[in-house]
């Protein structure tokens, strides 16, 4: 845009390519080459269509994962959580090539997902065997859209000091960590796919009731793999590889 205006305070004499000479160029008062000089880029750079603005590198181009549709529930509102930590989580998640890849392979076969984000577990719809952190609905396959809950906050203890100089000990809700979330929705988005990708596995949702939350341990996430379809256990490593953080060797 900035090239337009300064063409329009050129002479007209000068709105034509210029050839390219030296002498010629030395002969024209300086402060009006740069805008010659613009005019002729303007004039061979390819035709309009193909000018799309620049991207900024700061903003690389969104994955489809990240670009998950979601909505927040009554409850989260009401717990006035933070939209922007669910935000934050789905970017987590949207970023890893798993994440895309099992969305890609539903949006083939024009099965939608979105998210909703609740406050507690409470306020998941009824489920039965999840580790109460989120659910998926509805749990038979073949269908077009699916609908992943999320609990997006968490009670943590936090330590009080009173007046009187002795400490206390409260429970306080807040945004549950991103990085949990993330997690969260990336195992009930790993149902959907599973349910439509392995509907005679004899383990039909991907896990058994009896699972236990995976323990997260500074050195790797152990699950109790008998009570998981290989199938589904071998995509939550893949997550957990692609979400590792980088190791100090
Ligand atoms: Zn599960």
């Amino acid at each position: 845009m900035r090239s337009t205006k300064t063409a329009a305070k050129i002479p007209t004499s000068l709105a034509r390519p210029q050839p390219v000479n030296e002498g010629r160029a030395l002969a024209q008062p300086k402060q009006l080459l740069p805008a010659n000089r613009a005019l002729l880029q303007r004039q061979t750079a390819p035709s309009a269509p193909s000018a799309q603005p620049a991207v900024p590198q700061t903003q690389p181009q969104r994955q489809p994962a990240e670009q998950i549709p979601y909505r927040l529930a009554p409850s989260f509102q009401r717990a006035r959580l933070s939209e922007q930590n669910v935000t934050q989580a789905i970017g987590r998640f949207g970023r890893t090539p798993v994440a895309n890849e099992l969305l890609g392979w539903l949006q083939a076969r024009h099965i939608a997902v979105s998210i909703v984000f609740v406050a507690r577990s409470t306020d998941l719809p009824e489920q039965t065997n999840e580790p109460a952190l989120g659910t998926f609905e509805p749990t038979n396959r073949g269908q077009s859209q699916y609908s992943v809950f999320v609990v997006g906050g968490a009670t943590t203890t936090v330590a009080q000091r009173n007046p009187s100089g002795s400490t206390s000990f409260v429970d306080t809700f807040v945004n549950a960590d991103p990085e949990s979330i993330a997690r969260t929705i990336f195992h009930e988005l790993l149902h959907v796919w599973f349910i439509n990708r392995f509907p005679s596995s004899p383990i039909p949702t991907g896990h058994t009731a009896e699972l236990n939350p995976p323990n997260i341990t500074p050195w790797g996430t152990i699950y109790n793999e008998e009570n998981y379809d290989p199938h589904f256990l071998a995509k939550l490593r893949e997550y957990d590889a692609q979400t590792a953080p980088p190791q100090n060797h």
